[in-house]
């Protein structure tokens, strides 16, 4: 074995059987450790790019398949933050999370998505957790989404 792939092989045994005092010293040093790793990515930055890339065009089925599963699983927690436990219709039960979604309480949620930029989709579920699950919104399916539309507030 070359000394380099040696070495390698080392540091990968190093960071499997240390990992408890590298978290430790990481944390110790976090400041310098942040500064160091921001440096190291500006002076690399196309060589991390490249290899990014090249990595997401080897696994791009895997990589898609996993960010699919993420988003999804994201979506099952706002969901059932709303829904005060498994995601359900506040009005009929339906509770196949498929046709489920997020409900301005009090309407014009469209507005209020488009005045914080757009925020359609995943955007608006990540937006829902990353802001703490603000107060205002329910779990409806669409059924009861589009019902709620047509008689203008009343379900
Ligand atoms: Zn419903």
């Amino acid at each position: 074995m070359p000394r380099s792939e040696r070495r390698k092989e080392l540091d990968r045994i190093y960071r499997k059987t240390h990992r408890e005092q590298r978290r430790a010293y990481y944390w110790q040093n976090r400041e310098y450790a942040l500064k160091y790793a921001r440096a190291y990515r500006e002076k690399h930055r196309d060589e991390i790019y490249s290899k990014l890339r090249e990595r997401y065009q080897h696994n791009k089925g895997e990589i898609n398949k996993r960010a699919k599963m993420q988003r999804q699983l994201v979506r099952i927690e706002v969901l059932s933050h709303y829904a005060d436990g498994s995601p359900k219709c506040a009005v009929c039960n339906e509770c196949d999370d498929v046709v489920l979604c997020i409900d301005h309480i009090a309407g014009s949620g469209n507005q209020h998505r488009k005045l914080l930029g757009g925020l359609f989709g995943h955007r608006f579920y990540v937006w829902l957790k990353t802001n703490g699950y603000p107060e205002g919104f329910q779990v409806l399916c669409y059924n009861c989404n589009q019902r709620k539309k047509h008689y203008k507030g009343e379900v």
